[in-house]
């Protein structure tokens, strides 16, 4: 199919992955085989000379799958009346399962010879200029270096004030702060529809957006995310507002089969695309204001 999706001039990509596309759904353990999937793409992405940056998701599920603590004390959504309780057991379990995730990570880009790195962040790593001058510095060192960073939310310690609170805004920030070419999220919808689709029949894919305007805020209401991660369209047009602003083409897409990040870098028309438009009047400091 004819696209016009431009891919000439992209060189560094970011691609973030969704806790429900790389855990098991009932038991909230890694899937080793998505993972393996994953990993071989990424390496090969920097095989053909991109640099490649990583925002996983999967913590604090790897986590309480590990510590054993799924039935005892989390019901998989967390507890609306009471959030305290479950924060501090959710924090405990990514602190075990990020370093799982991380280890898994290792072994597996290792096999393909790639370079990895964890940078784990939360909003002071970009509120404040001198913290992020630092943040923007290291992510620059470790692509230089070759190595692929792993990013994720420092969940372990960030609480409310400090909390980015879902990884597609982390990844949007991250494409923001790199300069990123292309920001790939995935998860398990296709893309963008003009509403619900699995509310109404009468929704309708939207492959491509040349100009994301404040429209498109609209289509996203109401649209929730799964058990297990917390974005949901909402924060995918959020995170498409920072990237694009920021000077990223952003694409949403479904992990459903880990073929597609070679489909969108190959121009395929897959996903839901959103151009860049550059804004020289964004600064994401000023995206921090209020807090
Ligand atoms: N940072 C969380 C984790 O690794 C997930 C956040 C999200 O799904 O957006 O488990």
């Amino acid at each position: 199919m004819k696209t016009n999706r431009d891919l000439s001039g992209i060189k560094r990509v970011v691609v973030k992955i969704g806790s429900s596309s790389i855990t098991h759904k009932e038991s909230g353990g890694a899937d080793l085989i998505r993972i393996e999937k994953l990993v071989r793409e990424l390496s090969d992405l920097r095989n053909r000379g991109f640099d490649v940056i990583l925002v996983s998701s999967g913590a604090i599920s790897v986590g309480i799958n590990a510590a054993g603590i799924k039935d005892l004390y989390y019901d998989g959504n967390g507890d609306p009346e009471h959030p305290d309780e479950k924060l501090r057991i959710k924090q405990a379990a990514a602190a075990i399962g990020q370093a799982r995730l991380m280890m898994i990570y290792q072994r597996i880009f290792a096999e393909y010879n790639q370079l990895t790195a964890q940078v784990l962040m939360t909003k002071r790593n970009v509120k404040n200029n001198l913290n992020r001058f630092n943040v923007t510095n290291t992510f620059e060192e470790l692509l230089n270096l070759g190595a692929i960073p792993v990013v994720n939310e420092n969940d372990s310690i960030s609480t409310y004030e400090i909390k980015f609170g879902d990884n597609d805004t982390l990844s949007a920030i991250v494409a923001s702060i790199t300069k990123a070419d292309l920001l790939i999220l995935l998860s398990d919808i296709d893309g963008l529809y003009t509403n619900d689709p699995r509310k109404d029949p009468d929704a309708e894919f939207i492959p491509y957006i040349d100009k994301l305007t404040d429209e498109y805020d609209d289509f996203a209401k109401g649209s929730t995310g799964s058990s297990v991660g917390t974005g949901g369209m909402a924060t995918k047009i959020q995170a498409a507002h920072i990237a694009t602003s920021s000077g990223a083409n952003m694409v949403i897409a479904n992990a459903k089969n880990l073929d597609v990040i070679h489909e969108i870098i190959n121009g395929e028309n897959v996903g839901t695309w959103i151009n860049a438009n550059a804004d020289k009047d964004f600064y994401l400091s000023d995206y921090f204001e209020d807090d």
